[in-house]
């Protein structure tokens, strides 16, 4: 039985770089020596992309969708693509051809040929440069990268992109997963099995724009940070009994200096930048708890990652004539 890939397309206002992207990711289905079905996630878009997510599904053999009910967010509307997957293997990667097609024949060659013998169950791409990011957003992307996994214990190469390819057995183990806060890159990693690492050049979205905003992306990194990792806290305990013992050192030269010299008043700057100094960490700190307190608040809802209004498209992945819709039952 030939393999059947499910390739997973979240698409958040995308009208302009759908038609383009779908043009080239035809081609590859076309070049790939398995099946393959197209899942595209409409999240919640304010322009025509679910109008012209359905037109693609309707005229195309092997493309099914789901519209979300309002905009999830990137992880949400991946979760939606991800729990329709029929597949043996599950590809996701962005609208936008940043995550060139042609990697998905790598990627699967990857998983069906290792080099080593050794099975592997992904195959996860990552990129070598950052060409047409700006410069500002690609340093602090880096080093936002590198804090976090080595905060959480992740282990994945600078440049790791969301574009990547499971097997069905990590893809249920990550459909287990009950979390809601979601970092897909760390979880994949926390899931384990092998995962080959492949470098590809980054390439420059094709039309539209990136719907992240630095606020957005810092945001996303804090978020992720604290969702795999309690160091902040630990970091916290860290600086207060640090804090304490120096303290106690200054209060043991204030002592004596005044008893040797007796100049009480002497020394109010210093006592005025450390009390500065403390209220302002208990405050950072009483954030960070908070951040935790309030993710535990919102797990406890057990509240779904996603709400979809709709659903449909072809379940038959064979070739049908372009522009007469087969009458295939809708799912
Ligand atoms: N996306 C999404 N929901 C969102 C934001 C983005 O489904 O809330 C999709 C978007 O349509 C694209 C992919 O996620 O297919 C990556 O988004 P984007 O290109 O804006 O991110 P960047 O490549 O700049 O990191
Ligand atoms: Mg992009």
């Amino acid at each position: 039985m030939r393999d059947l890939i499910s390739i997973i397309v979240p698409c958040f206002d995308e009208e302009e770089a759908l038609p383009i992207f779908f043009v080239e990711l035809e081609n590859e289905r076309k070049a790939l020596p398995c099946d393959s079905e197209v899942i595209f996630v409409d999240d919640g878009s304010k322009d025509k992309t679910p109008d012209i997510i359905k037109h693609i599904a309707e005229k195309n053999a092997g493309v099914r969708y789901v519209l979300l009910s309002r905009n999830f967010g990137k992880e949400g509307a991946m979760a939606a693509g991800l729990c329709e997957a029929r597949g043996d293997y599950a590809v996701v990667m962005d609208a936008d051809l940043q995550h060139p097609p042609r990697y998905i024949s790598v990627m699967y060659d990857a998983i069906k040929n290792p080099k080593d013998g050794r099975q592997i169950d992904s195959a996860a791409m990552y990129r070598t440069g950052r060409k047409g990011e700006k410069r500002i957003r690609s340093f602090f992307a880096k080093r936002l990268m590198k804090r976090f996994c080595r905060m959480s214990g992740i282990d994945i190469p600078a440049g790791a992109t969301d574009y990547r390819m499971v097997s069905r057995r990590m893809l249920d183990c990550y459909l287990g997963l009950s979390e809601t806060n979601r970092f897909s890159k760390g979880l994949f990693n926390w899931i384990g099995f092998d995962t080959k690492w492949i470098p590809y050049e980054n390439t420059v979205r094709v039309a539209g724009r990136s719907k992240w905003s630095f606020s957005g992306l810092a945001g996303y990194g804090l978020e992720a940070m604290l969702s795999f990792s309690d160091k902040p806290l630990r970091y916290a305990a860290v600086l207060g009994a640090v804090s304490c013992v120096l303290a106690l050192i200054f209060a043991i030269y204030v002592i004596i200096k005044t008893i040797i010299w007796g100049d009480p008043v002497a020394g109010f700057p210093s006592l005025f930048c450390m009390i500065l100094f403390m209220g302002g960490s208990i405050l950072l700190f009483l954030g960070l708890i908070g951040r935790y307190i309030s993710k535990i608040y919102m797990e406890t809802k057990r509240r779904p990652l996603f709400v979809a209004r709709e659903k449909g498209g072809h379940r038959e992945t064979k070739e049908t004539p372009t522009g007469i819709p087969d009458g295939t039952e809708k799912s």
